[in-house]
């Protein structure tokens, strides 16, 4: 496989930016193109950079991360403006109407996990659960029947239940459906707990056995975990939690910061653990039924952008955990005001879109303020059957709004008007 993946990028010359062969790839630094291509070809680079130990795709690939994530990256962890068919804009342009293709942020994914497999730093995986659950899972809608092609940050567009073009409705189940992939990643010495998902998952192949790893969570409404390991074998191994930051890019800064664990228990007993790349370290002989017990802090954070993001200026938005919220028309007499300086509290609303935890405020006028998470947006509205004939024939135009939709404005936004108080 290292092989045939090398010699396919090796092939890569002479070409055009759109598909990333217009340098060889071990010279290419800067994130351009299509962008579904291009987490696909950075996916492979991963990989060939990992097992084969060549320092001209690692340079080359770490400085392709590090350009794409700190400069040309959504808040919902979302890529490609669409400023080019289907990609990349230049750094920092990052218009909120984003095309951000649901293939895409799977293929986002698949990168971000490679360069976890490559380095096992929790950072990988902090950015792709927030692809996860923002971009990818809000592509759908609750009910699974319809799908956005493009996920734009502010927008009045319904989902659609076909595309002329379908590649996203293949891709956005089956990044899904390998939730377990995502969950735990198999070290030399011990094993990766990546992700907070209520879940029963085998792992095999730890320190000569095989492990059942159980966890019981309602993550990401709050952040108690607990997480059984029942080795076949009592085995000496490490379990590696990750301690989440909600700082994920150069481009946005949550504040207050929210990191470390409020509190972590082997057993019962509480445990200091030692905080490496990420992952909290516990080494020990695990034997059937140990229980790990983990207290993640989740907090509401307001977050800014970076002034270089012209469309970002004097907004706000608003995260909680892993989650990006939206206001909508459909909860908010007028979403296009600035929020005001109310103190934020959360509120659980069972009877809203399926359960969600909701974040509530004051707008400036002082009407009340209710954001829900960025997945559960616009399913208030009704979907249609497949895009516009025009938008058919111009897959690079799919998410450009409607003259209907330019007079009444975006129902759903995630950056309000509103400065942060410093
Ligand atoms: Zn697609």
């Amino acid at each position: 496989y290292i092989n045939l993946a090398k010699f396919l990028l090796d092939s890569r010359k002479d070409g055009s930016e759109y598909d990333q062969s217009h340098v060889p790839v071990q010279q290419q630094y800067e994130a351009v193109g299509h962008a579904v291509r291009a987490t696909y070809n950075y996916s492979a680079m991963a990989d060939v950079a990992a097992e084969t130990g060549d320092t001209d795709y690692q340079s080359a690939v770490m400085s392709l991360w590090s350009n794409m994530v700190n400069k040309k990256y959504y808040l919902t962890g979302g890529i490609g403006s669409g400023e080019t068919s289907e990609g990349f804009g230049g750094n920092y342009s990052l218009r909120n109407n984003a095309y951000c293709e649901s293939c895409s942020s799977a293929g986002l994914i698949f990168f971000q996990y490679k360069m976890n497999l490559a380095y096992h730093d929790a950072k990988y995986a902090d950015l792709y659960e927030e692809t996860m659950y923002n971009a990818l899972l809000g592509s759908l809608s609750l009910d699974g029947k319809d799908f956005y092609y493009t996920n734009a940050l502010s927008s009045a567009q319904p989902r659609y239940a076909w595309h002329v073009c379908p590649c996203c409705v293949g891709n956005i189940p089956r990044t899904l459906l390998m939730v377990p992939t995502w969950t735990y990643v198999r070290g030399d010495n011990g094993v990766y707990v990546n992700m907070f998902i209520g879940s029963n998952i085998r792992v095999d192949k730890v320190a000569g056995t095989s492990v059942e790893m159980i966890q019981k969570t309602d993550y990401p409404w709050s952040g108690d975990i607990e997480l059984t390991v029942n080795p076949d074998q009592s085995k000496e191994f490490t379990v590696y939690v990750r301690v989440p930051d909600r700082k994920t890019s150069d481009l946005y800064t949550p504040l207050p910061a929210v990191k470390g664990i409020r509190s972590l228990s082997v057993n019962g007993k509480m445990i200091k653990a030692d905080i490496r790349d990420g992952y909290a370290v516990i080494r020990r002989t695990w034997k059937k039924g140990d229980k790990v017990k983990v207290v993640l802090p989740m907090e509401i954070q307001k977050v800014t952008a970076d002034e270089r993001i012209e469309a970002d200026r004097g907004r706000v938005a608003l995260r909680y955990g892993p989650l990006i919220y939206n206001v909508e028309a459909a909860d908010n007499a007028n979403i296009d005001q600035p929020i005001g300086n109310a103190p934020l509290s959360l509120e659980w609303r069972k009877d809203l879109l399926g359960g969600v935890m909701t974040i509530k405020g004051k707008w400036a006028d002082g009407s009340p303020l209710l954001a829900i998470p960025n997945y559960a947006r616009l399913n208030r509205i009704p979907t249609t059957p497949y895009p516009q004939a025009a938008q058919q024939t111009q897959p690079t135009r799919a998410n450009e709004p409607g003259q209907a939709v330019i007079n009444r404005g975006p129902l759903s936004v995630i950056w309000m008007k509103g400065e942060l108080m410093k």
